[in-house]
């Protein structure tokens, strides 16, 4: 991956597949206040609320972008290593305060957890499965298969260790290999 330089078409793509075939979710919240006599909105500035980049051959999301006035940017800290690395497969556990957890029963209860073990990266930028949690008095301790890129097992340790909102224990981890790439030209 030598050849990646920091220009557009080195993040602009998908971290899985590297196509370049992208699109945008974008939801917007406004509040505006109502001119009382003609009904008109008073200016007011759109709030992004939500976006989401979706690769459009593989369907995945693309947590190493974001939406910035009115262009996709990179996540400076996130793309080289999202597009250059590999995926690794962590079984770890994290122990957190029992009040992080909005619910930890229900059809929710994978998400309030995986969010209080990993806050926004657990569920934006990892695929985690939820294997079972134990409670501890104050503490919950989240027992967890974490998939993430790296570019090597140190920088998924460090990674892990930034994003763990309690205590961290990795008990395995290892490299997969990366999904194909995506042909350009390619038909579907
Ligand atoms: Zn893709």
């Amino acid at each position: 991956m030598s050849d990646f330089h920091d220009d557009r078409t080195a993040w602009l793509r998908c971290y899985r597949c590297w196509s370049q075939n992208l699109e945008i979710q974008i939801h917007y919240d406004a509040i505006r206040r109502v001119d009382p006599q003609t009904g008109a909105l008073a200016e007011g500035v759109d709030e992004v609320q939500e976006s989401v980049v979706q690769c459009l051959d593989c369907m995945h999301d693309q947590p190493h972008l974001t939406f910035e006035d009115d262009h996709v940017a990179p996540i400076d800290e996130r793309w080289p290593r999202m597009v250059a690395g590999t995926p690794w497969v962590a079984s770890c556990t994290v122990q957190i305060d029992a009040d992080r957890v909005e619910s930890c029963s229900g059809p929710e209860a994978a998400e309030y957890l995986t969010y209080g073990a990993f806050g926004d990266a657990g569920v934006r930028e990892f695929f985690t499965h939820v294997r079972f949690h134990k409670h501890d008095e104050e503490q919950i301790v989240v027992h967890l298969l974490v998939e993430l890129y790296a570019r090597s097992a140190q920088e998924a340790t460090e990674v892990l260790e930034e994003a763990a909102e309690g205590v961290l224990e990795i008990t395995s981890l290892a490299e997969e290999s990366r999904p194909p790439a995506h042909a350009s030209g390619e038909a579907h």
